[in-house]
């Protein structure tokens, strides 16, 4: 495969477009030593190359896909300002752009009110979520799912809330009955949803979950980090479809740009359903806010210096590739859960294969069809290092075997069932499930063999 590298050309116009902002100052210009400097990114390059193929179709594993070229080049054009969305003072423009991208994401997920930016991934946007619910509730639990993200029960930890893990149903989802148990129990202060697990791929029922908070009262946090943009998806279930569309009910939510919203690493955002909970992030700082009256993002968020550039990489994406139903950015993302689908067809249809679970968005779960648990894990890792060897880059992940049907897996006698898990968030993995299956169908019969030898 190559690089998509022509693009590279277009930066020079659009920086000496910027250039024109510094036209009336005096010469000054930076010296470079280029032959060092080619020396070392030569050496970076050969580094570099001890990484997994992940722009590439045949890269199905990892929760990972590539940044739009679009985001690349208009981080490294801001780079040449490097703003600081800390504060106007540190980056005008790019705070600027900071709030249009955010409200477009509270738009496209239903927030009619907001307060919202972005912080560097879904761990700390979760943080800040947590934060602000044990700030109104304090002292109540914070519940998830147990196939809830483990950042929660961590996240709760270190700001000294108490958690508790809900079960989930035989498709992965939060059980509402006990759920409901639970808040008939405690004092539940916060529910987290999770609408699109990181491990299954699982949609949490937040209209059932809606009832209940009419019922107990509690905050609602959606943890959308992974799941959020297939709000845009038209063919989604109709359970997960009522999920997403009742989001904007929520009184916060998550949400990954870094994930599937083509953004280079250190791109999460956190939105609020109430604008006033930006009073307790309240603080005064005696030398940050002189240059406007105006919002500083500072105000709002725990992280300080945050990069800016990540804010016009989102901008300009969104410029790009506009979030409406029906546009080419949602139609990418019911690609990917099209390939999903097809590719639990077709393992449904093998014998070899067991599919636990039909897949909710784009990440598929299957196991080798094995006598017991434990040898079906053996097969699945070898299967795994098999495919690697092959070119194709799939994951592992151990679940629960009470996902798995007694009809579909006897052996309940470990707890676990190692499984391989795909996650085809590109777009183009729809067009490359023949090659797909090609090398996995290859990888099994190599496995077979393992097994009888
Ligand atoms: C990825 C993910 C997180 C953690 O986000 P990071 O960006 O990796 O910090 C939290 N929740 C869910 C559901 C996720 O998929």
């Amino acid at each position: 495969m190559v690089l998509e590298t022509g693009s590279l050309d277009l930066l020079k116009p659009a920086l000496a477009k910027l250039e024109e902002s510094y036209n009336d100052l005096p010469e000054f210009s930076q010296s470079i030593d280029e032959k060092k400097l080619k020396e070392v990114l030569i050496e970076v390059a050969e580094r570099m190359k001890d990484n997994y193929p992940y722009p590439h179709p045949l890269y199905a594993g990892q929760m990972l896909k590539p940044p739009h070229p679009v985001a690349r080049l208009a981080y490294m054009l801001s780079l040449f300002v490097n703003p600081n969305n800390h504060a106007l003072d540190g980056g005008r423009a790019s705070s600027a752009m900071e709030k249009e991208a955010v409200a477009a994401i509270a738009q496209m997920l239903g927030f009619k009110t907001h307060l919202g930016h972005l912080c560097g991934g879904g761990t700390m946007a979760n943080l800040e979520a947590l934060w602000v619910a044990g700030r109104l509730a304090p002292g109540k639990l914070v519940v998830a799912s147990n196939q809830a993200h483990y950042t929660h029960s961590r996240i709760t930890e270190v700001l000294g809330i108490p958690f508790k893990a809900v079960a989930v149903d035989e498709r992965g989802r939060m059980d509402i009955e006990d759920l409901d148990r639970i808040l008939e129990e405690e004092e539940v202060g916060s529910v987290v949803v999770t609408t699109g697990t990181t491990a299954l791929g699982s949609v949490d029922p937040l209209p059932a979950i809606l009832d209940l908070r009419e019922k107990y009262g509690f905050r609602i946090h959606v943890d959308a980090a992974y799941g959020g943009y297939f709000k845009l998806a038209e063919n989604l279930d109709t359970e997960a479809r009522a999920a997403f569309d009742r989001i904007g009910e929520a009184d916060s939510a998550v949400i990954d740009p870094h994930k599937h919203g083509l953004q280079p690493y250190g791109c999460g955002c956190v939105l609020f359903k109430d604008p006033a909970v930006g009073a307790l992030y309240k603080h005064d700082s005696p030398y940050t806010y002189f240059s406007s009256s105006e919002l500083h993002l500072g105000e709002i968020s725990l992280e300080c210096s945050r990069p800016g550039s990540a804010a016009v990489a989102l901008w300009a994406t969104q410029r790009l590739l506009p979030m409406t139903a029906k546009g080419e950015f949602a139609d990418d993302l019911a690609k990917s859960r099209k390939a999903a689908l097809e590719l639990y067809e077709r393992l449904k249809q093998d014998s070899r294969f067991l599919t636990p679970l039909v897949p909710e968005l784009d990440i598929v779960i299957f196991a080798a069809n094995a006598e017991s648990a434990e040898e079906s894990s053996r097969m699945a890792r070898t299967i795994f290092e098999d495919t690697a060897k092959k070119g194709l880059h799939l994951a592992l992940a151990n679940l629960p075997v009470k996902l798995f049907p007694e009809s579909m897996l006897k052996d309940r006698t470990q707890e676990y069932v190692t499984c391989l898990r795909s996650c085809l968030m590109k777009p183009e993995h729809l067009d490359w499930l023949d090659e797909i299956w090609q090398k996995l169908d290859l990888a099994m019969v190599d496995v077979g063999q393992k097994v009888l030898s």
